[in-house]
C-alpha cells in the first residue's frame, strides 16, 4: 500500500486510525507522542493499526466496541494463521514423537523388570533348597533310579520311611521352625539393596506425565478454536466486562452449584447507562433473585459476585443462603471465593443507603459506588490463596471507586 504522509509531521507516515465518538483521525507515531506530552492518555489497545486492519477484517472488527467474548474470539481468529497453526501442529508432533520414544523405553523397562523377577526367583529358590535340604528330598527319586527296573515292594516301603523321616524333621512343631526360616529368608531378600529406580517404573511414570501434557494441550486446542462452544457462551452473555474464559468458569460453577442449566444472563442494570448510584441500583435490583454482578474499579480491576438471595432495599439486614451457592470472584486474579458454611447467614446485606454488599462486608459499596471497603475472607473463603493485602485485593485500592457495573439475572432451567 502507498504510504500516507502525516500532514502534521513532515516525513512521518500514518500508522493508526484513532476512533472517537465524534471524529476519526489518521495518526502517525509522532502524533501519538504529541498526545502523550499533552498528557492525553494514548491507549494503544484502541488504536487501529492501518496495515493490519487492511489485511484482516477479524483484526479490524476486534478494535471496535463489540462485546468482549466476540472481541476475544476475533483476536484469536486473527492470530490463527497458517504459520501459527503449523507451529501448533509442530508442537503436537514433537510431543507425539517423544511419546513414541518413551514407549520403547517402557518396553525395555518391562523387559528389565521381568528379568529382575526371574533373578529374584532364582535367589529365593537357592535359599529354599538350603532350608529344605532339597537334595535329601530328591534322594528317594535317585534311590529308585539306582534300582533300575527291579523295584521291589520292600524298596518302596524303605523309601517311604526315609521320606517320612525327612518330612517329620522338616515340619516338626507344626512347621513352626520351617515357617520362621521362610519368613526370615524372604525378609532378608526383601531388604537387600536394589536399584531404587526399579520399583517405581520411572519410564512408565514419564509416559504418564507426557501423555497428561499431550492431553492438556489437546483440550486447550479444542477449546480455543471451538466456535460452537463459543457461540453458546456469547449468546448467553453479551456484556463487556467478563472475559470469555471467566464466563465459562462462572457458568460451570453456577451449573454445578445450583444443579441447573444456565440458559441466559439477562442484563437488568448497567452502571454507566442507568446511573452508578444506590438509588438507580435499588430501582433495578429490588425484589430480584439469582443476580450476577460484575464490577470494574478505577484501577481496572474486574471482580463481582453471585447470590441466589433476594435483594430487598428496605430489609436492612443480612440475607441467608441455604443453597450455599453464593460466591465472589476476581477476574483480575482468576480466583473464586465461596461462601463459608459458618457464615451462610451473611450471604448478602441489603440496606437502602448502601450499594451492592456481599458478606460481612467482603464487598461493601456506599451509595455513591465510590466509597466503601473490602474485608475479603470474612464471610467468603479466601485462605486457599494466601492473599497478602485483603482489603485492596478486589478493588486495586482500599475503596471501590467503581467505573462500571453490569448486573444480570441468571436464567436457569
Ligand atoms: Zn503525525
Amino acid at each position: 500500500m502507498k504510504q500516507i504522509p502525516c500532514f502534521k509531521h513532515e516525513g512521518s507516515f500514518i500508522l493508526f486510525i484513532k476512533v472517537e465518538k465524534d471524529k476519526t483521525e489518521f495518526v502517525c507515531d509522532e502524533c501519538c507522542l504529541d498526545l502523550q506530552t499533552k498528557s492525553v492518555n494514548v491507549n494503544y489497545q484502541e488504536l487501529i493499526h492501518v496495515k493490519n486492519a487492511l489485511k484482516s477484517p477479524e483484526f479490524f472488527l476486534s478494535k471496535l466496541k463489540i462485546s468482549t467474548p466476540v472481541q476475544e474470539y476475533l483476536i484469536k481468529l486473527d492470530k490463527c494463521n497458517k504459520q501459527a497453526m503449523d507451529n501448533i501442529l509442530e508442537e503436537f508432533e514433537t510431543k507425539i514423537s517423544q511419546i513414541q520414544n518413551i514407549l520403547l523405553e517402557v518396553q525395555q523397562e518391562l523387559k528389565n523388570q521381568v528379568n529382575c523377577i526371574l533373578e529374584k526367583k532364582n535367589k529365593i529358590r537357592d535359599e529354599l533348597q538350603k532350608i529344605t535340604q532339597f537334595d535329601k528330598f530328591k534322594q528317594f527319586a535317585i534311590n529308585f533310579q539306582q534300582l533300575g527296573d527291579n523295584i521291589k515292594h520292600e524298596d518302596i516301603i524303605q523309601n517311604e520311611k526315609i521320606l517320612h523321616q525327612y518330612l517329620e524333621d522338616l515340619t516338626k512343631n507344626d512347621c513352626n521352625e520351617l515357617n520362621q526360616k521362610l519368613i526370615d529368608v524372604l525378609d532378608r531378600i526383601k531388604r537387600e539393596p536394589e536399584d531404587p529406580n526399579q520399583e517405581f517404573y520411572p519410564q512408565y511414570r514419564e509416559l504418564e506425565r507426557q501423555f497428561k501434557s499431550l492431553n492438556f494441550s489437546q483440550a486447550e486446542f479444542v477449546q480455543q478454536f471451538n466456535l460452537i462452544y463459543f457461540v453458546q457462551v456469547a449468546i448467553i452473555y453479551d456484556g463487556r466486562l467478563m472475559s470469555y474464559y471467566q464466563q465459562q468458569k462462572i457458568m460451570s460453577i453456577l451449573q454445578s452449584r445450583l444443579n441447573k442449566k444456565v440458559i441466559n444472563f439477562q442484563q437488568i442494570y448497567l452502571g454507566t447507562r442507568d446511573g452508578l448510584n444506590g438509588q438507580s441500583f435499588w430501582s433495578k435490583v429490588q425484589g430480584n433473585t439469582n443476580l450476577l454482578m460484575i464490577f470494574k474499579s478505577k484501577s481496572g480491576y474486574i471482580f463481582g459476585g453471585f447470590s441466589p438471595c433476594q435483594w430487598q432495599q428496605y430489609v436492612n439486614a443480612y440475607v441467608q443462603d441455604n443453597t450455599m451457592s453464593s460466591f465472589i470472584f476476581s477476574q483480575t486474579h482468576d480466583q473464586i471465593y465461596h461462601l463459608k458454611e459458618a457464615n451462610k447467614t451473611q450471604a448478602i446485606y441489603c440496606h437502602q443507603s448502601y450499594g451492592p454488599t456481599f458478606g460481612a462486608y467482603d464487598i461493601y459499596f456506599g451509595a455513591d459506588f465510590q466509597s466503601g471497603s473490602s474485608n475479603l475472607g470474612t464471610s467468603y473463603q479466601c485462605d486457599q490463596y494466601q492473599i497478602a493485602t485483603k482489603n485492596t485485593h478486589l478493588f486495586g485500592q482500599t475503596t471501590p471507586n467503581i467505573v462500571e457495573c453490569e448486573i444480570y439475572q441468571v436464567k436457569l432451567c
